[in-house]
């Protein structure tokens, strides 16, 4: 790492200690050049990924947007919030432990349906057949919208 002082390329680590947590790394680093010391702290970087879509285009991971999934899925359904809770932090810590800067959209949507699946039957089906009738064309995102209720809901195509 560089020194924060005078530019100099390089820096030696003198100390290095995990905070009481744990959950940190905290560096004593000395400048060679110009002698100067300066404290740096290592973290674990947990961030969502970003959602890419079936146009390519990127949107910031929505917790509210997979709620709706949800929700919409369940409409109904004899299922408590707990277990819809449960099933969302699932879906969540599998995209957590993915480490990666990105995910496919359609990836999301299948992590759904294997939570509908395990939940409740009736949501899996009503889910997948929407979510399924959109693949190629669009993606989570559309499915959801479709998913508005089951007033407005179409019946999906079965091409
Ligand atoms: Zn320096």
């Amino acid at each position: 790492m560089k020194c924060p002082f005078c530019n100099a390329p390089d820096t030696s680590v003198i100390d290095s200690r995990v905070s009481e947590e744990g959950d940190r790394i905290r560096r004593r680093r000395r400048c060679p050049n110009c002698d100067k010391r300066f404290t740096t702290y290592e973290t674990v970087e947990l961030r969502l990924p970003q959602v890419v879509k079936q146009d390519g285009n990127r949107a910031e991971f929505d917790r509210e947007k997979l709620r709706t999934g949800f929700m919409r899925a369940l409409h109904k359904r004899p299922v408590s919030a707990e277990d819809v809770e449960a099933a969302m932090s699932r879906v969540i810590q599998k995209l957590l432990s993915l480490g990666e800067r990105e995910v496919a959209s359609h990836k999301i949507g299948e992590m759904v349906m294997e939570e509908l699946y395990k939940l409740d039957k009736v949501a899996y089906i009503r889910f997948a057949s929407v979510y399924r009738s959109f693949q190629g064309a669009a993606d989570f995102d559309d499915a959801i919208r479709e998913l508005q209720g089951p007033d407005n809901r179409k019946e999906p195509d079965k091409a």
